[in-house]
């Protein structure tokens, strides 16, 4: 399988080097040059497969030959150690859970995955990769659990101070060894933009292999349009016109399940669910795309005002407005609105959902009040304790931790402070003398 950058003036390559490298030179998202409906004997008898058959089948034409089929079924196996159950709440709606992994988020899917990659495209080679990644609070700390002691890579982990929660900042400031957190003075847009800065910036990129494992990793990326086959492998003997809706900050994980659908997954339609962070809520409305600075809020995995997943989004609808509207509505909610989500979530399903859960919810309830006959899929991408202070706040209940979360909170946290592009230029040069 080759890539080609959306920019369009970069040469076309193979996965290998689309993972490596992260970004295109021409600084444009990968994306792949074919994508093959499965025949429809893979859905038509998918509730028989087990997930890591399913999982092996819709990703290796992406990768090609580029990994043995006995190594790639190897690293799925390890990539999916945990399961995601769905919950149905009634007729019209449920949700899937996607925070049995490590970490709790849905992240862990995608680093896993990406981490394995590149351990294995890695193991003859003896210059170190170095993966710098911004986080707005989940890809952090499943990126740092995902890489941990993985051979020949380092990874440096930019956040922002103050705007992660507790549990997330421990999951990413803790584990020491390969991995570095940098603890930023600003938003997380701030963050993503020093790494697209470290990027383009040819003294360092000469002196070192920087990659990264956000959502623009196709690595990071494909995994994920996983999940929306599992759901339906759960679903699909009970209800027809099936329907997502998800919580979305970059738009990697729906830009996923839009490919799961051009995969042949019958998916009727998507929801991107936002907070207040909704420039593509306002694009939909007006076709004006305008990226704004992120406001917080309480799903701050999703406070993100210039989505890089939407050019692939764009993409793969041909760039055509008219067939992205059909295929996507998209809504906003405030912290009100979400707390209130909260609130009767556990009150009417007795269901603890997270902040971002919450959103997805709202969406749901949106479409089905148009759509009554759909079976709308909201995404449940965290676990309600990652964010303990706002879902105790709401429901006045104590929730129970699990396990992967008792063994960081004690932890020591460990991070550098850094303010602007040149303590991170700095820093890497320092790092790799
Ligand atoms: C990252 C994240 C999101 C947003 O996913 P995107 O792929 O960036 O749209 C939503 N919820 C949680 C909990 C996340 O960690």
């Amino acid at each position: 399988m080759k890539y080609y950058s959306l920019n369009k003036e970069a040469p076309n390559t193979t996965f290998e080097d689309a993972v490596v490298r992260g970004l295109a030179p021409d600084k444009g998202l990968y994306f792949p040059e074919s994508i093959t409906p499965l025949p429809d004997s893979f859905f038509e008898t998918i509730e028989q497969k087990s997930n890591v058959k399913i999982a092996f089948e819709a990703i290796k034409q992406f990768v090609g030959d580029e990994i043995p089929e006995k190594e790639l079924k190897q690293i799925i196996n390890q990539t999916l150690s945990f399961d995601f159950p769905i919950v149905e709440f009634n007729e019209q709606i449920s949700t899937l859970e996607l925070f049995h992994g490590p970490t709790m988020a849905f992240k862990d899917v995608g680093a896993r995955f990406m981490a394995r990659c590149l351990e294995y495209f890695n193991k003859n080679n003896s210059r170190k990769v170095t993966v710098l990644v911004a986080t707005s609070g989940d890809t952090g700390g499943a990126v740092a659990s995902g890489f941990l002691n993985v051979k020949g890579v380092d990874v440096v982990i930019l956040y922002p101070s103050g705007k992660v929660s507790d549990i997330q900042e421990k999951q990413l400031t803790t584990l020491g060894q390969n991995i570095t957190a940098l603890e930023v003075h600003g938003v997380f847009d701030d963050c993503q933009d020093m790494v697209k800065q470290a990027f383009v910036d040819e003294e360092l990129t000469s002196k070192m292999q920087l990659t990264s494992a956000n959502s623009i990793n196709i690595a990071r990326w494909l995994p994920q349009l996983l999940y929306f086959m599992f759901a339906y492998k759960q679903l699909k003997s009970k209800h027809k016109n099936v329907v997502f809706s998800v919580p979305s900050g970059n738009f990697g994980n729906i830009c996923a399940g839009m490919v799961a659908q051009k995969l042949g997954l019958p998916i009727k339609h998507f929801i991107a669910s936002n907070n207040a962070n909704n420039v593509v809520t306002n694009y939909l409305k007006t076709k004006d795309y305008n990226p704004k600075v992120s406001v917080q809020t309480i799903s701050n995995a999703m406070d993100v005002g210039n989505p890089s997943n939407f050019i692939r989004i764009e993409e793969l609808h041909n760039n055509d407005f008219d067939d992205l509207r059909e295929n996507l509505s998209s809504y906003s909610f405030t912290d009100d609105e979400t707390r209130g989500a909260l609130s009767e979530i556990y009150s009417t399903y007795n269901y603890i959902a997270d902040p971002h859960g919450a959103v997805g919810y709202l969406g749901a309830q949106k479409h089905i009040h148009k759509n009554p006959n759909d079976h709308v899929i909201f995404l449940e991408t965290a676990h309600p304790t990652k964010f303990l202070d706002v879902v105790e706040g709401v429901i006045n209940t104590e929730v129970e931790l699990p396990e992967q979360i008792k063994t960081v909170i004690d932890k020591k946290k460990i991070s550098v402070k850094t303010s602007n592009y040149s303590d991170l230029k700095t820093f890497l040069l320092d790092k790799n003398n």
